[in-house]
């Protein structure tokens, strides 16, 4: 029974509130997410409308391993008041285990992993893989160019007073992060063994941002650095293109994403540190983040101020040992 029903629960095509300002770009914010997380989730949508999207209606598309419920659909569509919204749901083999895994073994694996983030679970293995291997193919994502990757429950701390879509496209960057970080290598012990044989098999010899994951000059290991997938601003084309289509259905066939537990954000990273070039990259260093446990604040008191932030600039994560971020910025120095 529906608690929130009252009309037309399918309403989700709105009438766009078009201004002179409204986004032109194709593009969606990408939301893979559950029934139950709606409230979390509402929350969230109002804070990106608040602080970007009122100013210019892009589309959302929500993905579910199973079909929406009614009352998530007719809630989220109340609340946000223009642009497209879609609901979607996953193929149903884009989320099961592909026929060449041993499914016993990838339970025991599980029995045996649970000392590392979800070692113990299956249902964030699907996902994983369907970040790395599976979204961009979806029906609802073939009509745009851009998606801004959202989850329930993450918080934006300041006013994004342009249209980052717009940014991407204009100074023809590929790949937008905020937060970045070193893995748990008891996740992918064997990732970096099989994207080396990879680029051995293709003939891919000293990619301009390799050093962005490998530890020194002589290819001896991963350094764990990734872009933390959760937020991502990303071009569709790099995924929907042969070579990353290669790269994943080789590494798939590993079938580290059962018998380890490959992140999609390791896996994104390692694309990029093969396939794109330094100005392909873009750390969007002045949104303010946050995803549980880390946060992303401006250090910057001019941007703070005039994007109206409300974050602790001194709980920014950017500079901490775990983070990433000052290798990157390191790796792009060198340009
Ligand atoms: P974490 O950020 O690595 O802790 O992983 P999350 O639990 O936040 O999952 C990442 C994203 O996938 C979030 O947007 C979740 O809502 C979504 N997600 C994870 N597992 C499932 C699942 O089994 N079904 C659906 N529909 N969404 C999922
Ligand atoms: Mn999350």
């Amino acid at each position: 029974a529906s608690k929130y029903e009252t009309g037309d629960s399918k309403k989700t095509v709105l009438d766009s509130g078009y201004s002179d300002d409204a986004g032109n770009e194709r593009a969606t914010f990408l939301i893979l997410c559950r029934d139950e997380d709606v409230y979390e989730l509402l929350e969230t949508v109002q804070n990106l409308e608040d602080r970007f999207n009122s100013k210019y209606n892009y589309d959302y598309t929500f993905l579910n391993n199973v079909p929406f419920s009614k009352d998530f659909i007719y809630l989220l569509a109340s609340h946000i008041p223009s642009g497209t919204l879609n609901f979607g749901s996953v193929a149903e083999s884009h989320w099961q285990y592909p026929s060449f895994i041993n499914q016993t073994q990838a339970q025991i694996v599980r029995q045996n992993s649970a000392h590392f983030p979800y070692g113990d679970s299956e249902s964030y293995r699907h996902m994983c893989r369907y970040f790395s291997g599976f979204f961009y193919k979806h029906p609802f994502l073939q009509q745009y160019q851009y998606y801004w990757r959202v989850e329930p429950g993450v918080k934006f701390y300041c006013d994004v007073n342009y249209d980052v879509f717009k940014f991407m496209n204009s100074h023809g960057r590929k790949y937008g992060f905020v937060l970045s970080l070193f893995d748990y290598r008891d996740t992918l012990p064997t990732l970096w063994d099989h994207v080396k044989d990879f680029m051995v098999e293709k003939g891919i010899t000293n990619p301009p941002l390799i050093d962005l994951v490998k530890n020194n000059n002589v290819y001896e290991s991963y350094n764990l650095c990734h872009f933390w997938s959760n937020f991502e601003i990303a071009d569709l084309s790099i995924f929907r293109n042969e070579e990353y289509e290669e790269l994943f259905q080789y590494l798939d066939g590993k079938g580290g994403f059962y018998y380890e537990r490959w992140g999609d954000a390791p896996i994104h990273t390692m694309a990029m540190s093969l396939f794109l070039q330094k100005h392909d990259l873009h750390w969007f260093n002045d949104i303010g983040y946050y995803h549980a446990p880390y946060l992303q604040c401006p250090q910057e008191s001019a941007t703070f101020l005039k994007n109206r932030c409300s974050c602790n600039p001194d709980d920014d994560f950017s500079y901490d040992d775990l983070s990433c971020t000052s290798h990157f910025l390191d790796i792009m120095g060198n340009a």
